[in-house]
């Protein structure tokens, strides 16, 4: 008896990451034309743009690659502490309530995840390669530690299926709301949402997250509904001129996918960095 071949399985992950790569570069595409037409800052490095699109294509292998280690985790979490609490509906007008409870108890648990990275030294230190990013764009979304997505997949998710026994579909439809917001959130767009900023995610209320002035530190940390911030007490409700420079304090990013792959080794090595250029706030320009 030959082993079976390894090759066909790897082509079934190579297609899925293409597909998925695909998508990310089609959304930030999108998300380019909306910056070129209403930008809020306009010196943006092409440079660091191009690096994180090249490292969201690193940043999905890991997430292809992680899936059968997600999986068993949450096999095992589950198992564990005995899977599917409550059994959501999953066909008809009921599954449009349980996919907004799946929905609501991602995005909690997504907003007490991103306190603890604000939290955590350890956390941080993978965290803070998001917040490096002192140019603010659609490229940034997916600019997030590839250590976070093993912690996450692992971790945090199977959660979800120790509280519900839910169809597939619904989890799977949840992660398309997250993809969209998420592209959403990071875009380098100047809209202003009046009274509605503080319902969804939007650009704005998520640029405050990233600011580098310290009166927005910790806060505006949720994901999708940033209720969230207002029950727990962290949400900055953003000023109709309040568009900040984004980064760490010292301006601090990584120049190379390497530097960004090993993140919480040398972030704060001075060859590691970027020159830190501050971005150029232009409706902060226009209220002086
Ligand atoms: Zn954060
Ligand atoms: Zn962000």
């Amino acid at each position: 008896m030959f082993a079976s071949s390894p090759f066909p399985e790897l082509l079934h992950h190579a297609i899925l990451w293409l597909q998925a790569y695909a998508l990310v570069l089609l959304m930030m595409g999108l998300g380019a034309l909306l910056e070129r037409r209403w930008a809020a800052t306009l010196l943006q490095s092409r440079a660091a743009q191009r690096l994180n699109m090249a490292y969201a294509g690193v940043y999905l292998v890991v997430v292809e690659a992680a899936k059968p280690l997600a999986a068993a985790a949450s096999v095992a979490i589950v198992n564990a502490f005995g899977g599917g609490m409550v059994v959501l509906v999953s066909h008809g007008w009921s599954a449009v309530a349980s996919l907004v409870i799946v929905l609501l108890t991602i995005d909690l648990l997504e907003y007490g995840f991103h306190r603890l990275q604000h939290t955590w030294p350890v956390l941080w230190k993978l965290h803070s390669l998001h917040h490096s990013a002192v140019d603010f764009n659609v490229t940034v979304t997916l600019r997030h530690h590839w250590l976070e997505v093993l912690i996450k997949g692992c971790l945090l998710y199977p959660i979800v299926g120790v509280l519900f026994k839910v169809e597939p579909w619904i989890v799977g439809a949840t992660s398309i709301v997250f993809m969209i917001a998420n592209n959403i959130a990071h875009l380098n767009l100047r809209v202003d949402a009046g009274r509605y900023v503080t319902w969804v995610i939007n650009p704005q209320y998520h640029r405050l997250h990233h600011s580098i002035r310290a009166e927005h530190l910790n806060h505006n940390f949720a994901q999708l509904l940033p209720m969230w911030d207002h029950i727990f007490g962290t949400r900055w409700i953003p000023a109709k001129h309040e568009w900040p420079a984004t980064g760490l304090d010292d301006g601090t990013q990584p120049g190379s996918l390497l530097s960004a792959f090993a993140w919480p080794l040398g972030q704060h090595a001075a060859h590691d960095a970027m020159p830190a250029r501050k971005a150029v706030a232009l409706l902060d320009e226009e209220a002086k």
